[in-house]
């Protein structure tokens, strides 16, 4: 029996998610407590570590903004542009990057500002990819640890000390409680809480071929490079108030293009648009842990009083955690030919990561699949099923 949050609909079953004796989860309580934030006090904070930061004489970018082209990095961009920052804008490319992704990155330049698009080698890419979703069962893995890396990197290179995140992942998603306080990304932050799974960039040296040379994009600065340069990472989720919806809305009215109907496992047609293997990457994580991105987003739309707890439960059993047949279009098997594995293959690695406690399975232990591939959830909500 999976325990859900009485409040929203997140499962007890996510890593670092707490629950209280009520069983309202940490997400929920993190919510909460931002009504008691003075957001106008945060705000002079922001401008005060800004003031810290600007380059006076313009010889150099005030600041690095990591972006994907998303909604969110869209917004971070046109927020660190009104504050009256010169930033550095740097992509980690991600691993298949999509027609829609590549339009939403040329248009966030658009808004008037420097770039840099670090492009890891693919070959490299794709054999990390494969070693990662065998070995921890993500692909995303090298994205991950390259959305963290790159652009620290070239903070230490080009001599920027300030680097501006954008959500704290933590606070809206509820993990533990000084993790969330955090303001400053460090490396000790990237370690525990940066998706790395318990898998090290060192520990890729010797296998599928990879040597040190092969993994210099994915090789954080060291703490003697980073104090060189004095640098340190803000999250503006921190400062202003931070919500994917209205994220959305802003970056749409400054060209940012979105999907025209909701993407696979979805509820919605704005977020992660930029990488057609993120259907997979979510695909796990409801293996894993019995939720998926409908669950998220239906868990933010409930804590803004945009959805109802009955509806989101429907809605997430409607959309949550379907077999990745495709993501935005593109078909798994493309994906998988690219990755040299086979579709049996796949399923095989599915099946290993696949938590038996949380999904219906026949009487001979083996998991019961619908003709599509689809799992049922043991229950999705706090009451056994029928
Ligand atoms: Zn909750």
């Amino acid at each position: 029996m999976i325990r859900y949050c009485s409040r929203c609909v997140m499962p007890e079953t996510k890593p670092d998610i707490l629950f209280d004796e009520q069983g309202v989860c940490s997400a929920c309580k993190h919510f909460d407590a931002r009504v008691e934030v003075d957001w106008d006090a945060r705000r002079r904070d922001l401008e005060q570590v800004l003031d810290r930061y600007r380059v006076a004489d313009g010889s150099n970018h005030d600041c690095i903004v990591p972006v994907s082209g998303g909604k969110d990095s869209t917004f971070q961009t046109l927020r660190v542009l009104q504050l009256g920052l010169n930033p550095l804008c740097v992509t980690s490319a991600t691993c298949k990057l999509t027609a829609i992704g590549r339009r939403n990155l040329d248009n966030l330049k658009q808004l008037g500002v420097d770039s840099i698009e670090y492009t890891p080698n693919p070959v490299v890419r794709r054999r990390i990819n494969r070693l990662a979703l065998r070995e921890v069962g993500d692909i995303s893995w090298p994205e991950h640890v390259g959305i963290f890396t790159a652009p620290v990197r070239l903070a230490v290179q080009l001599g920027i000390a300030l680097i501006v995140w954008g959500e704290n992942s933590q606070n809206e998603y509820g993990g533990p409680a000084a993790a969330a306080e955090d303001n400053v990304l460090t490396r000790r932050w990237l370690e525990e809480f940066g998706g790395l799974l318990g898998l090290r960039v060192s520990d890729l040296v010797g296998q599928e071929g990879i040597g040190s040379r092969d993994l210099i994009p994915y090789t954080y600065p060291t703490d003697a490079q980073l104090a060189a340069v004095g640098v340190t990472g803000i999250f503006l989720g921190y400062y202003l108030p931070w919500d994917g919806w209205s994220n959305q809305v802003i970056a749409q009215a400054h060209g940012f293009e979105t999907y025209p109907h909701f993407v696979e496992g979805s509820l919605a047609n704005y977020e992660n648009l930029d990488n057609a293997f993120h259907g997979i990457h979510d695909y796990f994580k409801f293996i894993k842990y019995g939720f998926g991105r409908a669950t998220d987003l239906a868990c933010m739309a409930i804590r803004r009083g945009r959805l109802e707890r009955a509806d989101a439960i429907e809605l997430v059993r409607l959309h949550d955690g379907g077999f990745p047949a495709s993501y935005l279009g593109v078909d798994l098997d493309e994906m998988l030919d690219e990755l040299d594995l086979s579709h049996d293959e796949f399923v095989a690695i599915c099946d290993r990561f696949t938590n038996k406690r949380l999904f219906e399975t026949d009487r001979h232990g083996e998991l019961r699949k619908d003709r599509r591939g689809n799992l049922t959830k043991v229950n999705y909500d706090n009451v056994a099923q029928g």
